[in-house]
């Protein structure tokens, strides 16, 4: 599903450009859970967001689901975007004026679906975050656990194929980290492809599949030899 071939990316900082991406070169199949585990500043968000076409590499290949994607324009990336990929950030990003259940028909507001059709999608994914009885409370009134919640409702609405989550636990407590990590693993294993950045050892070795990234580069990958059989992962 998710193909990276020698990916480079290099950030201008002032003077000194600064490597985020070395050479990465990845191979991703449908319904794998990964996590992508390393130190600060060793290029974990810029890998997520690559893969999830919100950057783009200097150079090397991406291949998402067999599109190649350096060709696509800005409105092309947008529509795959949409149509494949839900996010999960650290900070949640909800709308503070919003409802829950209005944050979570957001992006199905961006894709012009009708009202009724919102409304009903929205109330079957909060069912199933579990968080059906707050859809009319606002982000300031729920919990941390809950507006996590919230924002996986609002990732997953859309029926995307690929969840990306950067340190979805990393503002939560113990408790609702765990409240957090059972919906993403619950959605995993009903087919979602599910990659998580984290700075938790103990999330990120619940995971089938672990990658551990070091200046750059990916230093040691427990799927490696499932990458290595190739074309299959499309
Ligand atoms: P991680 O998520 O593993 O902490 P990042 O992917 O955020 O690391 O960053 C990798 C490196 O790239 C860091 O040194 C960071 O400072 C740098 N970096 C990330 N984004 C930018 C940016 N937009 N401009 C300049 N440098 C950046
Ligand atoms: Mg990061």
């Amino acid at each position: 599903m998710i193909e990276l071939q020698g990916i480079n990316k290099t950030y201008q900082v002032g003077e000194s450009p600064l490597r985020a991406l070395r050479d990465v070169n990845i191979t991703i199949k449908a319904g794998e859970y990964l996590s992508v585990m390393g130190p600060s500043g060793s290029g974990k968000s810029t890998l997520l967001n690559m893969v999830g076409l919100l950057d783009r590499p200097d150079s090397g290949c991406y291949r998402l689901d067999g599109i190649t994607t350096e060709r696509l324009g800005e409105e092309a990336r947008a529509r795959l975007r949409a149509d494949y990929i839900g996010f999960i950030f650290q900070a949640f990003h909800l709308v503070n004026r919003l409802t829950t259940l209005e944050n979570v028909e957001l992006p199905m507001m961006l894709a012009g679906l009708a009202p009724k059709q919102r409304r009903q999608k929205a109330m079957a994914v909060l069912e199933q975050v579990g968080l059906a009885d707050r859809a009319g409370h606002r982000p300031n009134q729920l919990s941390g656990g809950q507006l996590q919640r919230v924002a996986i409702a609002r990732a997953i609405v859309m029926k995307p194929r690929l969840l990306l989550a950067d340190e979805p636990t990393g503002n939560l407590d113990q408790a609702s980290g765990q409240e957090v990590v059972e919906v993403l693993e619950g959605l995993n294993s009903e087919g979602i492809t599910l990659l998580v950045v984290t700075h938790d050892g103990n999330l990120g070795k619940r995971a089938g599949r672990r990658i551990r990234m070091v200046d750059g580069q990916i230093e040691a990958d427990s799927g490696d030899g499932n990458a290595a059989a190739g074309p299959t992962a499309l």
